[in-house]
């Protein structure tokens, strides 16, 4: 299964999802508002934070950087 990557319209926090191919980008939810306006985003198969080439500063992404590995 693929894994998506997706960022919530709402706050702009960027998140993967494991879906279906089938499954729509509507319904997916943001874990860090629940907002149901997710935009997906071209995946990048397994997403590793590869050291650090540019990385993403998003703004206002002051998220509890929390449960990422
Ligand atoms: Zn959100």
């Amino acid at each position: 299964m693929p894994i998506y990557e997706y960022r919530c319209h709402n706050c702009g926090f960027i998140f993967e999802e494991f879906q279906s191919i089938k499954a729509d980008p509507a319904q997916t939810k943001c874990p860090k508002c629940g907002e149901q306006r997710s935009e997906r985003l071209l995946s990048a198969f397994s997403s590793v934070n590869a050291s650090g080439s540019g990385s993403v500063a998003s703004s206002g992404g002051s998220c509890g950087s929390g449960g990422f590995t």
